[in-house]
C-alpha cells in the first residue's frame, strides 16, 4: 500500500509490513501448491454423549503439512485463505473430502455424522445449497449426515442473507451448527428464527469451569436457552473430569475436546470406535447406546 508520495510512509514499519506480506505470499503460494499436489488432510475430533460416552458425531478439522514449512495450524493459514479467496477451493476440497470419508464409513457400516466448518466467504456463494446438493449425490451420502459449522457471528452480520441461506440448506436435509456459540451478540429474536439444530459453545466459557462461577452461569444459561429453543447443544473445549462433570451436572447433552480425544486422522478415529465398541462401552457410534 506505498503511495507515491511516499514522505508519510514512516521506515521503521516498513520491514515488518513487508514481512507480514511475504509470509502470506508464502503462505499462499504453498497452499495453492497443496490444493494441486497433496498436503492438505481432515482429522475428525468425536462428540461424545456426556451421559453414556458414546460419540454422537465428530467434526471435521483441515491439516496442512507443507514439506518446505512443516505443520502449520489453521489459525496461521485459514485468515490468509480467507484474505486472498483460497478459502473458496479450499472450501470445496473439504466438502468432497468430507462426503468421500462419510461414503467409506458408511460403506464400512458406521453411519456417523460429520461437521464440516464453512467459512465467511462460502456461506456467503451465492449456490452454496445446490452445491452442498450436489456434492452429497455425487459421493451418494444421505444428507443427514452431514452437518454444516457457521460462526455465531456469520449468522447475526447479516440476519435476512443468513436465515435465506441456512433455510436453502436445511431444505436440502442437512443439519446446521452455531459455533463458538456465546462469542457473537446473538440477537434471540433472529436466533429462534434460524434454522439451526445445535449450538455449540464455545471453548472459552468451558476453560475456567469450574472455578469461574461467571462462566458457569453463562453455560447454564446457553442450556436454558437452548431447551427452551429446542435446540441441541455441545461443549467445546473439555480437557479436564472437573468440566465434564459440571457439564454432567447442568445436563449439557454433548461434548468435545481433548479429554476424550483430539481431532484424529480417520483410521485412527475407526481404530478408537471399533476398539470401544469391542470393549463393550460404545456401539454408541451406531447411535445405539447401551445405557
Ligand atoms: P472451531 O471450528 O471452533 O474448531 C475447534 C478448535 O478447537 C479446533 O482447532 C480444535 O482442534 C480445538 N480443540 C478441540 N478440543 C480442544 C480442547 O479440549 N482444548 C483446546 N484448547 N482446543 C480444542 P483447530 O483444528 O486448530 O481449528 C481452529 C479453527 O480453524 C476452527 O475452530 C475453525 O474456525 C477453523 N477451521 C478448521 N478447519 C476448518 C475448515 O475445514 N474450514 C474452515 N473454514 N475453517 C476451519
Ligand atoms: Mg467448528
Ligand atoms: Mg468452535
Ligand atoms: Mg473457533
Amino acid at each position: 500500500a506505498a503511495k507515491a508520495d511516499g514522505r508519510q510512509q514512516p521506515a521503521r514499519y516498513a520491514p515488518a509490513l513487508s514481512h507480514a506480506m511475504d509470509e502470506r505470499a508464502r503462505l499462499t503460494d504453498r497452499l495453492q501448491h497443496a490444493l494441486r499436489y497433496g498436503g492438505l488432510a481432515l482429522h475428525y475430533q468425536p462428540q461424545v454423549d456426556v451421559r453414556n460416552g458414546a460419540v454422537v458425531g465428530v467434526e471435521a478439522l483441515l491439516r496442512w503439512t507443507d514439506p518446505e514449512l512443516g505443520a502449520i495450524p489453521p489459525a496461521r493459514f485459514i485468515p490468509v485463505a480467507e484474505a486472498t479467496g483460497l478459502i473458496l477451493p479450499l472450501g470445496d476440497w473439504v466438502l468432497h473430502e468430507a462426503c468421500r470419508q462419510l461414503r467409506a464409513w458408511v460403506d464400512q457400516g458406521l453411519h456417523l455424522r460429520v461437521a464440516v466448518n464453512l467459512s465467511p466467504q462460502q456461506f456467503r456463494q451465492p449456490g452454496l445449497a445446490a452445491q452442498v446438493r450436489d456434492v452429497l449425490q455425487g459421493h451418494g451420502v444421505a444428507p443427514a449426515l452431514l452437518e454444516l459449522e457457521i460462526t455465531e457471528s456469520q449468522a447475526m452480520t447479516d440476519p435476512t442473507q443468513a436465515r435465506r441461506t441456512l433455510t436453502a440448506l436445511a431444505d436440502e436435509g442437512v443439519t446446521i451448527a452455531l459455533d463458538d456459540f456465546g462469542t457473537g451478540h446473538s440477537s434471540l429474536a433472529v436466533l429462534k428464527q434460524l434454522p439451526v439444530q445445535r449450538l455449540k459453545i464455545d471453548r472459552t466459557f468451558l476453560q475456567h469451569i469450574p472455578e469461574d462461577t461467571t462462566d458457569g452461569v453463562l453455560v447454564r444459561g446457553v442450556l436454558a436457552l437452548a431447551r427452551t429453543l429446542r435446540r441441541d447443544v455441545v461443549a467445546e473445549g473439555v480437557e479436564n473430569p472437573a468440566q465434564l462433570d459440571f457439564l454432567r451436572r447442568c445436563r449439557c447433552p454433548a461434548y468435545q475436546g481433548w479429554l476424550f480425544a483430539p481431532a484424529l486422522p480417520p483410521e485412527a478415529l475407526a481404530a478408537r470406535l471399533s476398539g470401544e465398541a469391542a470393549g463393550g462401552a460404545a456401539a454408541g457410534a451406531m447411535g445405539c447406546h447401551s445405557a
